[in-house]
């Protein structure tokens, strides 16, 4: 059920469970603090930020990696503009990874994010919060820009999505309906989703903040997989539409990858 990438080990659980590595805790206490750099990224950044020290930690300093966008910054324009597409990968998305190292330093955590925010339950008390914030940050924008593709170059979905859609939604233009009210009426910073349950049907849901479903329903309302996911912070969305976001909600069907969605709707049944 967990998108564990192939080829990267996830850790079982029980190698997970807080070992506390020495060498790895010494270079950990080196390590620089995100004061200025994480408060960029939101309050949830910001309550990761420890230390005193001044040089801003790269996001490489840790097991976590923020990968390049899989297109140009400009790819998605004119539904998301090259300067939104700049700053949320680069700043936002970048300090939530810088974060979520500073809150693991010294930590065995599993090599996927997706992993380690799906079992916040056996994260340390005192980094939960830090990992919950900035562990969702990260897997919800590597996923964010996982599923969009450039304005109308995507076929709608088709075959065994459709048919899921249609039996859960009970058509494409009503799901879209859903996920648009779940999008409108998160209040506040947070995500809309389409999400394939633990029964295996969808959902339209929301999650406050940087939560993701994959949390699970300790700490979320609707649990499940996402494979439709769209950030409603203002920072997704403040400079090409202003206060508006039941427009940018009705554009970014147009950079939808139907095809990534499928893709990740057949993972979450396997
Ligand atoms: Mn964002």
């Amino acid at each position: 059920m967990l998108p564990v990438p192939t080829g990267i080990r996830a850790l079982s659980r029980r190698d997970f469970l807080l070992r506390r590595l020495m060498p790895v805790a010494g270079i950990a206490a080196t390590l620089p603090a995100l004061r200025t750099t994480a408060s960029a990224a939101g309050p949830g950044a910001a309550a990761a930020g420890q230390g005193a020290a001044t040089r801003p930690a790269s996001p490489e300093d840790g097991p976590f990696r923020l990968e390049p966008l899989p297109y140009p910054e400009d790819a998605l324009a004119p539904v998301i503009d090259a300067e939104t597409m700049s700053i949320h990968h680069g700043r936002h998305h970048a300090g939530y990874v810088r974060a979520l190292n500073q809150a693991v330093a010294g930590l065995t955590v599993p090599a996927s994010v997706e992993a380690l925010i799906a079992d916040l339950a056996i994260v340390p008390a005192a980094v939960r919060t830090a990992v919950r914030n900035n562990g969702g940050g990260h897997a919800n924008h590597a996923f964010f820009w996982s599923i969009m593709t450039r304005p109308d170059r995507s076929p709608p979905p088709s075959g065994a999505l459709l048919d899921a859609i249609n039996a859960s939604c009970g058509s494409l233009e009503q799901m879209k309906r859903n996920f648009t009210s779940a999008a409108l009426t998160r209040f506040g910073s947070g995500w809309a989703w389409l999400i394939v349950r633990p029964d295996g049907g969808l959902t339209c849901t929301s999650t406050p903040n940087q939560d993701s479903p994959l949390m699970g329903d300790t700490f979320v309302d609707a649990p499940g997989t996402p494979i439709l996911g769209l950030d409603v912070w203002e920072h997704a969305y403040y400079l090409n539409y202003r206060n508006r976001r039941a427009d940018y909600v009705e554009a970014f069907f147009r950079v939808v990858d139907w095809n990534e969605v499928a893709r990740r709707y057949r993972d979450a049944r396997r």
